[in-house]
């Protein structure tokens, strides 16, 4: 089953919103089964939104607009959808009813009743958190027009309470998917390897990168959700076969939960020391449910003297590597590992940038360092080629520090 989303704002167009909406709407749709052909984007302006529609409907069987459904002048999607559709607005006693509840003993006006009035023949789908109701009117042959509203606040439930629901009864197929992540191999590398297992169609494997990680997204198309797992999971296992030991989980959520669960299934703890990341570490690890079981010291020593005094830095070390080291960024592993008593110590020093650096010591370089037991790993970071700015720079320290 094919479908299309139109979305309705010139907030959108200027760049000033971000059109979450389609993103989830896009997501429901996939977790249908269903092929979203194209997500168009589309101003307050019903000439422009009634020949995207017309488009839309020449291709697909659902069509999902959001926003514009609110009392104000520049919301005029139904009124465009009832034109398209040849579906006069009428009044929905259910929807009326809701409308009065809501507004109580308050008086309502003219524009805010307006939103009581429903394509005829429309399916209402009713608006938890705000005041205009959703709906999907039938265009003749099994096609639909879904009018979700804008605010995510109040689409979110609508699609979840009333969309999905409906829409379940007409999929005809059902999406497995699964998330392959990986840390320490790039998205071309990756597509190399796999490329083969992309060719037949069903399932597919696609890489991507994001946040300095690269994950393959394999998705098994079936009848039923048994069906489309046993076709998606030999991919998934060759997938994982393929990329070897930079795959980290599949469908977790992130390389923090794997560390989180790791360290609570042999009972141990972690303790961190950052200077350039600033904490990012520790937020990260403490993202997770659970986390205090295993995590209790997260230090910030950003200055010399704080590395010194809280970690045990000694001064003349700083002195003569500088606090951007392989010196120092062992010592601070070690230091915050025996001082607040974990069973591992990550220390994390760096220049993140754009600023600070040398010829020696370039914007962009990090020193990651592991401590366990009698031992310490270290990993030096340097900038391939670019540098990519500062908050990259800082999230890829602290997923070196998590794959460590
Ligand atoms: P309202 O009753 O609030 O007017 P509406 O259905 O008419 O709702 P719009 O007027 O189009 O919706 O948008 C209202 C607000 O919802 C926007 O200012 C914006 O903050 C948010 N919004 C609209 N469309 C989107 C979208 N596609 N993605 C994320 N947010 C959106
Ligand atoms: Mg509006």
């Amino acid at each position: 089953m094919r479908a299309e989303i139109i979305s309705v704002g010139t907030e959108l167009l200027l760049g000033h919103t971000i059109n979450t909406d389609a993103t989830h709407v896009a997501r429901a749709l996939s977790s249908l089964g269903m092929d979203l052909l194209q997500v168009h984007t589309v101003g307050d302006n019903g000439g422009r939104l009634e020949s995207a529609l017309r488009e839309a409907l020449g291709r697909a069987q659902i069509i999902i607009t959001t926003g514009g459904l609110g009392p104000t002048d520049d919301d005029m999607t139904k009124e465009t959808v009832a034109r398209v559709t040849e579906c006069p607005l009428e009044e929905d006693a259910d929807s009326l009813r809701r409308l009065r509840e809501y507004f109580g003993e308050r008086p309502i006006s003219a524009n805010q009743l307006k939103q009581a009035c429903l394509p005829r023949g429309s399916v209402a789908f009713p608006n938890d958190a705000g005041t205009a109701p959703g709906c999907a009117v039938p265009v003749g042959t099994g096609q639909w027009v879904i009018l979700l509203p804008g605010p995510p606040s109040e689409l979110l439930p609508m699609l979840e309470n009333s969309v999905m629901p409906f829409l379940q009864k007409m999929a005809d197929s059902v999406i497995a998917s699964f998330m392959v992540r990986t840390f320490g191999i790039g998205e071309g590398a990756a597509a190399l390897r796999i490329a083969d297992l992309t060719e037949g169609g069903n399932p597919t494997a696609a890489p991507y990168a994001s946040d300095a990680e690269m994950f393959v997204r394999v998705t098994a198309k079936a009848q039923s959700a048994a069906a489309a797992e046993a076709l998606a999971m030999p991919v998934v296992d060759e997938v994982r076969a393929r990329l070897g030991d930079v795959v980290y989980g599949i469908n977790v959520t992130g390389l923090e939960a794997v560390v989180v669960d790791k360290l609570r299934e042999s009972g141990q703890s972690l303790a961190t020391a950052e200077s350039c990341t600033g904490g990012l570490l520790a937020k990260r690890i403490t993202d997770q449910p659970g986390s205090s079981e295993v995590f209790g010291y997260g230090l910030i020593t950003y200055a010399n003297e704080a590395k010194t005094k809280l970690l045990g830095v000694p001064e003349e070390m700083l002195a003569q590597h500088g606090a951007v080291s392989p010196e120092v960024a062992r010592c601070m592993a070690v230091g915050v590992r025996e001082r607040y008593e974990a069973d591992y110590g990550l220390g994390i020093t760096g220049v993140a940038g754009p600023g600070g650096g040398t010829e020696s010591k370039p914007v962009g370089l990090v020193y990651v360092a592991l401590s366990y037991g009698q031992d310490v790993w270290l990993r030096e970071l340097r900038p391939q080629g670019r540098y990519l700015g500062r908050e990259w720079t800082r999230r890829l320290a602290s997923s070196h520090a998590l794959d460590m």
